[in-house]
């Protein structure tokens, strides 16, 4: 079973995600705006616009639970959207990829599958604390907007008591530029007065740094919120504490990925513990990303525990891509836009891409071949952006490649033109496989098993 993070290294996942190597990000400038051709993203302005608001919802934490669909025709970037936002995701931030057709698997009910990827894609941030014991010097790292722009951004405070620091943390950040203290000063608090005095410079110079022993703690505040005691930060998913949990499974499991069914039970359970933490202040709950691809191929069962699993309190931002049209929803008789059911689709957010110019196609082009270091010629770049105008944008990058072989084939380590002819007429698109077939119905097999009786006959 495949439902992986993009983290994770896990072959169909992985090879989903090869063809958009390319991209870095969603190239948007710092309002969001798209850049025309940015972090290997190329035009589709409007969509990526949208897709950088979910960004900022995700970011945020502020949307839950929610639906995105990506609709356009086929090879518009509706994947390389969804890679590009994962890749400006922070690294704690799951990402969850799945191709729709996975979940028909025998090892897993469907719904189990879908489940695991829900589970996945949930980030649980725990928090785990040390104590400081009497006698430590403890360091507090405060932000460096917090001092004024000063170089280090830290203090050294030097304290044995952990409430005198909690509680006078803010009023020493208050007191950062009345007190004249900067920061890489040592300074003692009173505790009672809470008064602050400066004791001179300290741990710029290693020595001193040294000299404060080995019982030294960082505490950081980035928010300019002192904490009360250090952490130190671990995210797993909702799924990885399922499986550790799981009496049958065991923690192996996690390096094997074969978890198999995990009972309602114990998810149950996690979730109580898991909201105990969260109320307890020691975890914090991250909703990342589940990506769908070929929603289509879902069956009306999955879509109706879709709906379901969207309410849920631990639920994804659930991100589902699709190229059809109107078209039968599976498991169903009737037709639908994108074959998905209403009331799904009317709980969706919707970005639409749309069919590329031949420019932008010959940027794409040409940045998959720098990927693929696949030197080309003007003249090949640009036969192989007039093929991507007669076919399709897929086909005329896959020809990179083949073309490459070919160039390599006659010593040349710059692809010209006669190596894309060459390539094309050895390895046909869609719509010439399709008339290939025509013409020589009668030579293959038929859905019933039989060769055509005009060729018996
Ligand atoms: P399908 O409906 O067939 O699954 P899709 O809309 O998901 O297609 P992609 O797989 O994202 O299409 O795009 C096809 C190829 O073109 C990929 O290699 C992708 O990275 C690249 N590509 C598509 N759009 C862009 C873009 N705007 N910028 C850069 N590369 C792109």
């Amino acid at each position: 079973m495949s439902i992986s993070t993009v983290k994770e290294s896990d072959a169909p996942a992985l090879s989903l995600i090869a063809a958009h190597s390319h991209i870095s990000g969603l190239g948007l400038d710092e309002n969001l705006q798209p850049r025309e051709v940015a972090q290997g993203m190329v035009g589709q302005l409007n969509a990526r616009k949208a897709a950088g608001i979910i960004l900022k919802m995700v970011q945020q934490g502020s949307i839950a639970g929610r639906a995105v669909l990506i609709a356009g025709p086929p090879s518009t970037g509706k994947t390389a959207l969804a890679m590009g936002l994962s890749n400006s995701l922070g690294k704690d931030v799951p990402f969850t990829v799945l191709s729709a057709s996975e979940i028909y698997s025998l090892e897993l009910s469907k719904t189990e599958a879908l489940i695991q990827a829900f589970r996945k894609s949930i980030g649980v941030r725990i928090k785990e604390e040390t104590e400081i014991i009497e006698g430590e010097v403890v360091e507090i790292q405060i932000d460096r907007s917090l001092t004024g722009g000063h170089k280090q951004g830290k203090l050294t405070i030097k304290t044995t008591d952990m409430e005198t620091i909690y509680e006078l943390g803010n009023k020493m950040i208050d007191s950062l530029s009345k007190e004249k203290v900067i920061a890489g000063d040592i300074i003692s608090i009173d505790k009672a007065s809470g008064k602050i005095t400066r004791l001179g410079r300290s741990y710029t110079r290693a020595r001193d740094y040294d000299a404060m022993g080995p019982d030294v703690k960082f505490i950081q505040c980035p928010e300019g919120e002192l904490q009360k005691k250090s952490d130190v930060v671990h995210t797993v998913s909702l799924h990885d504490i399922d499986v550790i949990n799981s009496r049958s499974q065991g923690f192996l499991a996690l390096f094997s990925g074969d978890t198999g069914e995990i009972r309602q039970e114990v998810r149950d359970q996690i979730n109580i513990k898991v909201a105990e933490w969260k109320e307890e202040g020691k975890a914090e709950i991250i909703p990342g990303v589940l990506f769908i691809d070929e929603i289509h191929m879902l069956d009306i069962e999955c879509f109706s525990f879709l709906n379901k699993a969207l309410e849920d309190d631990f639920s994804p931002i659930v991100m589902m891509a699709t190229n059809r049209g109107i078209s039968q929803t599976r498991g169903t008789n009737y037709k639908t836009p994108h074959g998905l059911p209403a009331d799904l689709l009317d709980r969706s957010i919707i970005i639409s891409t749309s069919n590329y110019n031949a420019n932008e196609m010959k940027t794409i082009l040409g940045i998959r071949a720098k990927e693929e270091e696949v030197e080309l010629s003007n003249d090949s770049l640009a036969l192989l952006t007039k093929i991507a105008e007669e076919t399709s944008l897929r086909y005329a990058a896959n020809l990179i490649s083949v073309s490459n072989q070919i160039a390599i084939k006659r010593r040349a380590t710059t692809v010209e033109i006669q190596d894309i002819k060459k390539s094309y007429t050895l390895f046909l698109d869609a719509r010439r496989s399709v008339q290939f077939l025509e013409q020589f119905s009668d030579q293959y097999i038929d859905d019933k098993g039989s060769v055509a009786l005009s060729r018996s006959g």
